[in-house]
């Protein structure tokens, strides 16, 4: 088995990924720039994928290992900046499109599961100082906000697209551009369902996830007043429809398709599941989901799974993204450049994700880790194999 080298690394993203084409075309906005777009986009993505965030990292790994980034010569952490500042989102939002129809396409997401894609909201970046157009006050200081998106619920968790805003529009009015951007993008058969927290659980967002052609699974809490209470009273003190064991511990299902529609949503009745999970460390999960996914067609045991995959925006998704690949960082603090790096985040994770637990799993070998495999490309850096471009 060959360990993971940053060459072998560009070989998967260009052949198998294909995304060749995205490093030369990535929507360079420069005028006559001196070092070529792809260069510096694939030292930002490999230096993602290595963890390093600041621009000075990159800088600095270009000088001490600039073989090890395919470059033939080293560039300035400036240059960097200048190029993010120009460089349109939409190229990368693309690439990480076809990233995920890709893999769709090689079956790297489990063949029996339902794909899942679960919208939410969140913070990066902290600064002392209002600096761009996207500062919100946040404390002493100032931060950015943003609504994501992730494929969830079929194995491998892959964040695709973000939106942030400014002050003075809120997490749901991005979280509407995002998704029909996002379900635009993906085409309208690519994923079975959306998972989102009882924020979006308005009947304006739902009625347009529904006119996306996507069923909705919505986290039902008292901002539902009606439907809360009347599920509550339906279910508690009630024998529940359903019992099962999960990872160690037990779960119980109540579920019901009956439920009246409160004023402004369109949906004939509400279907509402509650589940009771008991962890093995004695934890107890008791919540309430709603859903217009027919009860014929989806059974309440994977309409738990569905629920409880909206968790992997948070773990797999946010969480990963600001804890291991620096999405807090902002390494260049201009607007444009604050969304370019999100998304080369994002660009990093999937394709760390796709070679690590897909493409080196191939054959009897266990996937690495996510610690382990950064250690051996991390080793590997010296490895002076030159890059194959042709
Ligand atoms: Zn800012």
């Amino acid at each position: 088995m060959k360990g993971p080298t940053p060459s072998r690394l560009y070989k998967y993203f260009v052949r198998r990924l294909r995304l060749g084409g995205y490093l030369e075309e990535p929507g360079d906005g420069r005028s006559l720039p001196q070092i070529p777009a792809s260069s510096l986009l694939w030292a930002l993505i490999l230096a993602r994928v290595l963890r390093v965030a600041s621009f000075h990292g990159v800088e600095r790994l270009g000088q001490a290992r600039p073989g090890a980034l395919g470059l033939e010569r080293p560039f300035g952490d400036d240059a960097l900046a200048y190029f993010t500042e120009r460089l349109d989102p939409e190229g990368t939002r693309r690439a990480l499109v076809s990233l995920l129809r890709r893999a769709k396409r090689n079956k790297a997401f489990d063949g029996s599961a339902r794909i899942g894609l679960a919208v939410d909201g969140s913070g990066a970046g902290r600064s002392q100082k209002r600096t761009c157009r996207l500062c919100h006050a946040q404390g002493k200081g100032h931060g950015h906000r943003f609504a994501a998106i992730s494929v969830v619920g079929a194995g491998l968790d892959l964040p695709f697209d973000v939106e942030f805003y400014a002050p003075g529009e809120n997490e749901l009015t991005a979280a509407k551009r995002l998704l029909e951007r996002a379900v635009r993008n993906l085409g309208p058969r690519f994923a079975d369902y959306l998972v989102v927290d009882g924020l979006y659980a308005g009947s304006p967002f739902l009625h347009l996830a529904e006119d996306l052609g996507l069923p909705v699974v919505a986290a039902l809490k008292a901002n539902l007043p009606e439907l809360y209470q009347a599920a509550r009273r339906r279910f508690e003190n009630t024998r529940p429809h359903a019992r099962f064991e999960h990872n160690g511990g037990h779960v119980e299902l109540w579920d019901a398709d009956d439920f009246i529609a409160w004023h402004e949503l369109r949906w004939p009745r509400v279907r509402v599941l509650r589940y009771r999970h008991v962890r093995p460390d004695g934890q107890v999960f008791d919540a309430y989901w709603l859903t217009n996914l027919p009860t014929r067609r989806i059974g309440p045991r994977a309409l738990f799974l569905m629920a409880k995959s909206r968790w992997a925006i948070e773990n797999q998704g946010f969480n990963d993204a600001k804890n291991r690949y620096g999405l807090g960082h902002i390494p260049h603090h201009h607007p444009t450049s604050v969304v370019v790096d999100a998304l080369l985040t994002f660009l990093a994770m999937g394709l760390e994700r796709l070679y690590r637990l897909r493409y080196l799993r191939r054959g009897t070998h266990p996937p690495y880790s996510a610690m382990h495999f950064h250690v051996l490309l991390w080793l590997n850096l010296g490895d002076s194999e030159p890059y194959d471009t042709s």
